[in-house]
């Protein structure tokens, strides 16, 4: 590029700011890349993403990272039993494929970051705040955890997640808190230690609806084979705090789960009673549907920084891939017009967003009702009509709500 080359700042190393990056780097677009994680090996955990065709999936095709994905993702991932919370299974489809494997987040990151020259990327850079400099042409400035200050950046991408600092200058608006809370489980050398339990999850995921009780255990076979829950339930927004439970004590922890899933099978019971000791409690916050602000000079948010939603659509990486290639799009088409390319890319992003949204309002308003089971079984319906299958091989009960084809 030439001397006048633009100045472009990446926050955030995750799936929607490496993506981005990785996609500049296929077009010699220079960027610097900051992220708080002291090195790419921090976080060696979290759960499994399926990534969708026509959004997840095409994003790694522009980032050229597509066959290391294939390479690595878990098609028998997508397997998937729907039990009751008397532990009756409704639902168990194995072996069909349909487009959506799954893949840890370390491997996703590992991917991406193998698309990313390491020189790019500062590690344990913290952004504290955004702000502006009061000059003619480059005017954005960051200032770090770290005290250091970085300044003449012609556009700064928040890709720092819920909390973005780039967003708080775009809208006033921040994350509320969206009425259920959870507890995340984890069941380590699985097969070996608990081969019913292993059996019972399959190679996907077993997701149980406690429906009118207002609770869930969603669990899902991860890359390393261990398997990883999420006990949700409907709670007030400081339950973390005023539960009376040390969060740090596994034992009061699943004592006072299992009050929490009272009513439950005893089989399901004991999958709490026999998760590992790390039990992490997570309340799950949103933006709000349709968030939106006027396009703004030299700053603009992608992935959970733009639309933060809960995780009961499935959507939000797919969503922050996407919103990377679209972006990376934009500023491929126009490296020196980035005003142009942030207009172009938010007046695309917005409408996307909001539709996935409204799709993801609607399932934490029904995972945590009755009829949660009738409306995933009808789902699963639908989607082995479409591949042409029989339905009664994976639709174990007709609890009344299937609709005919
Ligand atoms: C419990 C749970 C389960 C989920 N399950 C699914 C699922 O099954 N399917 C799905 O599609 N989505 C799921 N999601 C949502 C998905 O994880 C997010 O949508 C996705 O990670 C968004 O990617 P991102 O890059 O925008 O943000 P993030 O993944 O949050 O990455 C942000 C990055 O920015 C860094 N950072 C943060 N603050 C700063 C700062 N101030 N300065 C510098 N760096 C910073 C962070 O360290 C991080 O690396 C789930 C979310 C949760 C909470």
């Amino acid at each position: 590029m030439s001397p006048t080359t633009p100045k472009i700042a990446i926050l955030g190393a995750g799936p929607a700011g490496l993506c981005l990056a990785a996609i500049l780097t296929h077009h010699s677009i220079p960027y610097t890349l900051y992220e708080s994680d002291a090195s790419a090996a921090t976080r060696t955990q979290g759960g499994s993403l399926d990534l969708h065709p026509t959004t997840g999936q095409q994003a790694l095709r522009d980032a050229g990272v597509y066959e290391a994905w294939e390479r690595q993702a878990r098609f028998s991932g997508e397997n998937f039993v729907l039990t009751d919370a008397g532990g009756r299974e409704h639902v168990r489809v194995q072996g069909v494929a349909h487009g959506r494997p799954e893949i840890g987040r370390p491997r996703l990151r590992q991917i991406l970051l193998d698309a990313v020259p390491e020189e790019r990327v500062r590690w344990g850079r913290r952004v504290r705040s955004v702000g502006e400099e009061e000059k003619e042409g480059k005017d954005v400035v960051l200032r770090f955890e770290d005290g250091s200050v970085e300044g003449g950046f012609d556009l700064v991408v928040g890709a720092e997640g819920a909390w973005s600092k780039v967003r708080s200058r775009l809208s006033s608006l921040a994350p509320f808190y969206a009425g259920v809370s959870g507890v995340e489980l984890w069941w380590r050398e699985v097969d070996e230690r608990y081969p019913d339990i292993s059996e019972r999850i399959g190679e996907g995921s077993n997701f149980m609806f406690g429906e009118e009780r207002g609770n869930a255990l969603l669990c899902q076979r991860q890359d390393d084979r261990s398997i990883q829950a999420y006990a949700w339930f409907t709670a007030p927004e400081h339950f973390i705090r005023d539960a009376g439970v040390d969060w740090a004590d596994s034992q009061k922890v699943k004592e006072w789960l299992l009050e929490k899933f009272e009513g439950w099978s005893e089989g399901q019971k004991d999958l709490i009673r026999k998760a590992d000791g790390d039990m992490t409690p997570r309340p799950l916050h949103m933006l709000p549907v349709g968030l939106k602000w006027p396009s703004r000079k030299g700053l603009t948010v992608i992935g959970d920084a733009a639309h933060l939603m809960t995780p009961f659509a499935g959507e939000g990486v797919n969503l922050a891939l996407t919103d990377a290639m679209v972006l990376a799009q934009e500023i491929v088409k126009s490296p020196h017009d980035l005003d142009r390319a942030v207009q172009a890319y938010e007046k695309e992003m917005f409408p996307r967003a909001t539709e996935s949204q409204q799709r993801t309002w609607h399932s934490l308003q029904s995972r945590f009702a009755p009829g949660a089971i009738a409306e995933f079984q009808n789902r699963i319906a639908k989607m082995i009509d479409r591949l042409g299958l029989d339905r009664k091989k994976y639709i174990l009960t007709d609890i009344g709500n299937i609709e005919k084809t």
